[in-house]
């Protein structure tokens, strides 16, 4: 065997793959089923997982060890209840944390900032110094620890600064703890930070979130200390994203210039087999790829991130992965980290993973559902029901407050996930759909119904709730049945917020959810705190009073039924809930009035730092698809016209020879051929004329125009595309098909 295979290059014309007379295409497909594992294999006897979790973290273990106890008391209090940091302990801080890098090969520390693009950003500095005496000497001050200046000017800001007001600065979170990044040729200490620029404004989408757990957490004291709860252990938010991508072979992926520089294939007809057979969901999973999870999963543990669960999803090619909850600002950070981890480890298995929420149209697409709650150590989860009827009713306020909370800020939450990639599969009746509900399930929603029914005089006949909340019985676990069809859906003891795109950054939807629970929890407080003045007795009379307002008030928020449904869209529509079908619809309404006094309000985002959001969510938006719209004309007139004239050509030449010696040829193919290529020249023409047009100045009206008149044009030119690759010669196509892409393993 002289072949050898290089995983990680592109099939390019002219290797040793490639069959004489043949595309990238064919090369691609001869290197991937020849595809041999080159990782060895792990040992999991010699080396438990269990010994590699956090092995890379300076967290609590690693702190404890190496810090005077002093210095671990005032760190930890600072992590554990929110408390501002005591600047004196970041020299003694560092200096632990560098020593211990060091002990692991560290050479470089980077400052790890997340900007407004929902990417991860670094800047790597050597730990070394020179000296005076000619030699280097490793040096790593509380200063450098706390403070940073990445040159930020390149990144996104929605108009806060201008490119020559670079300055930025990244600001050491305590509450994440620094990693280790390895590498073959060295390791990296990382520290994560927020990003901001020199006149304090948040540039990066961590700061947000911490502002928006501390909203959340003292609005929350508030109802708790009405139970008489007043410990004051913090109440944060948490959350478990679930991660849906696909894979797909690097050589194939190479050779569609869409998935590379789109990340999702622009052109490609429906493949005979698709997923209707349901064959691949919890299905065996391939050994590539079971092999490339494990890996996964073993580089995350290393970092202290607890995935747990891993499984086949309803496309082909399509799976996912969940870690343990932890609270928000860290789920954050560690889902960043866990897309990365994704993308790393799957090409060191000759495979690309793809988190675009739609790369394959007619496939499944991929979410991030996001798991979310709040708690504390004192009290635990306090959207679980609990076991007694005074649980009981503290459970309903925080729910209650909950779907307050989405009912009245729908139009945040839709502009939350609004991304041009999410667009596919939120606005195109494909789950969930880009309308806002609540699935309570049954149990749930019979408990409200009681409740909304409460102030009536025919419950007060029956008199079922009338004596106070504590009558209601204590709730299972498992509330219901579950509904895949809601965007929204009660859990059992969290709400699952599942319309998050699989490429998004989970930061802006839980800056939304934990800012509008915050909003609705103050709310409550208030009206409960006026209801007893102080007399804990007149409490339940006070929640019963609050639950049937609030229930009565936002009751058309929440459906149980199936959100696909063409009849939902109506029902909705006769419900007054929004249906912003598209980002072009959802983002602008994100520097609305009403969001912009709410985040203004609990100190979350000032109005400026909200529209700077709007601008770059809108840029962004913009951007990708004027990006796809040259995408998908370069690959139309190099790559599809190209192929589509060559077997016209062959068509033609045929039926000439043919009736030069007299036979008749049939020329239905001909034609149909001859048709769709006039049509793809045309619809082309088309694109390229709404790509030129001059896009108006201000970014919403730039947006409405790529929604409604370049990704129009685009699929016009798709279709055609399409059609021709069902006719065209095998031979000659030159992009590998979804058929391709999606069952070869
Ligand atoms: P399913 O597929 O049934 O929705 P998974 O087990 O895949 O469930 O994922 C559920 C996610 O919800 C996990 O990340 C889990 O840790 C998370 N979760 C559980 N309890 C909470 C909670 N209190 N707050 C936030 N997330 C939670
Ligand atoms: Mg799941």
């Amino acid at each position: 065997m002289s072949k050898t295979l290089n995983e990680n290059a592109p099939a390019t014309p002219g290797t040793a793959t490639q069959p004489s007379g043949g595309s990238p295409r064919q090369a691609a497909i001869a290197a991937v089923t020849g595809y041999a594992a080159r990782t060895p294999a792990f040992n999991f006897v010699e080396t438990p997982s269990k010994d590699l979790f956090a092995a890379n973290v300076f967290g609590q273990k690693a702190m404890k060890e190496r810090l005077p106890k002093a210095v671990y008391k005032s760190l930890t209090k600072t992590i554990e209840s929110g408390t501002t940091l005591d600047p004196s302990v970041a020299d003694t801080v560092a200096t632990a944390m560098k020593d211990w890098a060091i002990e692991k090969g560290a050479t470089h520390y980077a400052h790890v900032f997340f900007p407004l693009t929902g990417a991860t950003a670094e800047k790597h500095d050597s730990f070394l110094s020179p000296s005076d005496d000619g030699s280097a000497i490793a040096e790593f001050s509380g200063a450098q620890l706390i403070q940073g200046e990445p040159d930020g000017s390149s990144f996104p800001t929605g108009g806060i600064r201008q490119t020559f007001e670079a300055r930025g600065y990244t600001i050491w979170d305590v509450t994440s703890p620094a990693y280790l990044l390895e590498n073959p040729n060295g390791t990296t200490l990382c520290i994560p930070t927020a990003f901001v620029s020199w006149t304090g404004e948040a540039l990066d989408k961590k700061t947000p979130v911490l502002r928006s757990m501390q909203a959340l957490n003292s609005q929350a004291q508030r109802v708790l200390k009405l139970f008489g709860h007043d410990d004051e252990a913090f109440v944060a938010s948490t959350a478990g994203p679930e991660q849906e991508y696909f894979l797909v072979d690097r050589h194939f992926y190479f050779a569609r210039p869409d998935l590379v520089n789109a990340g999702r294939t622009l052109f490609g007809a429906k493949p005979p087999k698709g997923q209707e057979f349901d064959d691949h969901y919890f299905g065996a999973i391939p050994e590539r790829v079971l092999a490339f999870m494990m890996e996964t999963e073993r580089e995350l543990f290393k970092l202290g991130i607890p995935v747990k669960t891993r499984h086949n999803e309803v496309a082909p090619g399509q799976y996912e992965i969940a870690p343990v909850f932890e609270s928000a600002n860290l789920a954050t950070d560690h889902q960043q980290l866990m897309m990365i981890t994704l993308r790393k480890v799957a090409e060191k298995y000759g495979m690309s993973c793809l988190t675009h929420e739609k790369p394959f149209a007619g496939v499944n697409g991929s979410g991030k559902h996001v798991n979310w709650s709040l708690g504390s150590s004192s009290h635990g989860n306090l959207l679980d029901p609990g076991d007694t009827p005074h649980d009981n009713a503290q459970f309903l306020v925080f729910c209650a407050a909950v779907i307050r909370a989405v009912y009245l800020h729908q139009d945040l939450l839709r502009a939350v996930v609004a991304s041009a990639g999410n667009d596919h599969r939120l606005g195109a009746n494909e789950a969930p759909p880009a309308i806002i509900s609540i699935f309570l399930g049954d149990q749930l929603t019979d408990v409200f119904e009681q409740i909304k029914g409460g102030g009536a005089s025919s419950s007060i006949e029956k008199g079922t709730l009338t004596v106070g909340v504590d009558v209601l019985p204590p709730l299972p676990k498992d509330a219901g049945d579950r509904n895949r069809t809601s965007p929204f859906a009660f859990t059992g003891n969290r709400f699952e917020f599942r319309a998050v795109g699989a490429n998004q950054s989970i930061a802006g939807p839980l800056v939304a959810m934990n800012t509008i629970v915050a909003e609705s929890v103050d709310f409550c407080a208030t009206k409960l705190e006026e209801a007893t003045k102080g007399d804990p007795k007149a409490l339940h009379g006070a929640v019963q009073t609050l639950l049937t307002e609030i229930i009565q008030e936002c009751a058309p928020i929440i459906f149980n039924g199936d959100g696909y449904s063409a009849e939902w869209h109506a029902e909705a529509e006769s419900r007054g809930l929004l249906n912003l079908a598209t980002s072009a619809d959802a983002i602008p309404g994100l520097h609305g009035e009403a969001n912009t006094a709410l985040f203004e309000k609990y100190g979350v985002l000032s109005d400026r730092e909200l529209e700077s959001r709007k601008e770059t969510y809108l840029e962004q938006y913009c951007m990708t698809i004027g990006v796809e719209a040259n995408l998908t004309l370069e690959m139309g007139r190099t790559l599809i016209f190209p192929a589509a004239i060559r077997y016209q050509n062959l068509l033609a030449s045929t039926c000439a020879n043919l009736k030069a010696v007299g036979y008749e040829f049939d020329t239905d193919t001909l034609d149909r051929v001859t048709e769709l290529v006039k049509w793809l020249q045309d619809s082309l023409a088309v694109l390229e004329r709404t790509v030129g047009e001059d896009a108006p100045d201000n970014l919403t009206d730039h947006a409405r125009h790529a929604c409604d008149v370049v990704l129009p044009a685009m699929n016009t030119v798709r279709e055609y595309a399409d059609a021709l690759e069902g006719l065209v010669a095998d031979d000659l196509w030159p992009l590998p098909t979804y058929q391709e892409m999606l069952f070869i393993k």
